[in-house]
């Protein structure tokens, strides 16, 4: 399986399946089956996906089989009503026991805001997103114990934008060992990609195959379904998926594909056996549709990516 080396010497999978929306019932069944049957070493989890503890029986039964955990790069992330200082680690504590785990190999920031977790309303009288005055690097400082404390190997984050990682970078003796951000021919991010390498953090790509969050309103394109995507593939008898994923990791980011169905588990990681030439990955990287699937403004009323 290819691999990105993160700044600290581990080796990530650039294929990696994705468990949000993975529903009860589906969700342990696909990532067992991506572990046993279909060669995946990479999961992708976080604690607000709340469907952990069944992917931790999936682990449970891929680990007792033939499956060896050290080959294996389990991500996980801290939800927002958990960043500050105290809440950290008994957040990262949780996710272990739901996960069956005794360490992560990547913890992520899942977002670059802190909110409550006293039972008070999501959002005040105007709808916008109750925040707490938590600022990011404390909460970063807690998560590099939890490295220290060899509960996680490595840290990183998520949702972050450029000036929110030039910050962190100007406190912090730890680089984020990644950023974990949409990205598709879609929303191909060049420049922030670009920030990224040149101060050492890898990429990984969400949604990269357009997500299943319904941000697709009517009359917008569906990326699965682009004619340009559509051509490409048939060009190389492969599925717009598998393109879609190709150039994702063509251009040296990881990818989490989201599936619950076996052949697409199947399909999402037979990726290694074509290339895109200059020409396709330039077409595809210069589609006219610009268009983000998740944008935290509709649930949070904060213009987060402004
Ligand atoms: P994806 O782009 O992975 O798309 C998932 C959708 O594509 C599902 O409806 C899935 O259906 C379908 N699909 C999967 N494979 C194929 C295939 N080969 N052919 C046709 N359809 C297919 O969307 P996500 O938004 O889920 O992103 C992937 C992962 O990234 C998430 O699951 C999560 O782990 C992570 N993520 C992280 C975020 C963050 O804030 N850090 C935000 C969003 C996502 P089916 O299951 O039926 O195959």
């Amino acid at each position: 399986m290819n691999t990105i080396k993160l700044n600290n010497g581990q080796e990530m999978p650039v294929v990696g399946l994705g468990t949000w929306k993975a529903e009860p019932e589906k969700v342990g069944k696909a990532v067992e089956y991506a572990l046993t049957e279909a060669g995946y070493r990479h999961i992708d989890c976080a604690a607000i996906y709340k469907n952990e503890a069944e992917v931790g029986e999936a682990f449970a039964r891929a680990f007792a089989d033939d499956v060896k955990r050290e080959d294996v790069f389990v991500t996980s992330k801290l939800w927002n009503d958990m960043h500050a200082s105290e809440d950290v680690e008994k957040a990262c504590k949780q996710t272990l026991s739901d996960l069956q785990l005794d360490y992560l190999d990547l913890y992520l920031m899942h977002w670059g805001v802190a909110v409550p977790n006293d039972g008070s309303p999501r959002t005040d009288d105007e709808g916008f997103l109750r925040t707490i005055p938590v600022p990011i690097i404390e909460t970063w400082k807690a998560m590099e114990r939890l490295v220290e404390k060899g509960l996680v190997k490595a840290i990183g984050v998520s949702n972050f934008t450029a000036m929110m990682l030039v910050d962190i970078l100007a406190h912090e003796r730890t680089i984020p060992a990644v950023n974990q951000i949409e990205l598709h021919p879609y929303w191909p991010q060049e420049r922030l990609i670009d920030l990224c390498r040149h101060k050492g953090v890898a990429l990984t790509g969400y949604s990269p195959l357009g997500s299943s969050n319904n941000r697709n309103l009517p009359g917008q394109p569906k990326l699965r379904e682009d004619a340009d995507v559509f051509a490409i593939a048939k060009a190389h008898g492969k599925s717009p998926a598998q393109v879609l994923l190709r150039w994702g990791i063509q251009r040296g980011t990881a990818v989490i594909p989201k599936s619950t169905t076996p052949e697409h588990i199947k399909e999402n990681i037979n990726i290694f056996d074509f290339e895109l030439s200059e020409d396709e990955m330039d077409q595809l990287s210069n589609l006219s549709v610009r268009h983000r699937f998740v944008d935290s403004h509709e649930w949070w009323r904060i213009p987060y990516f402004n």
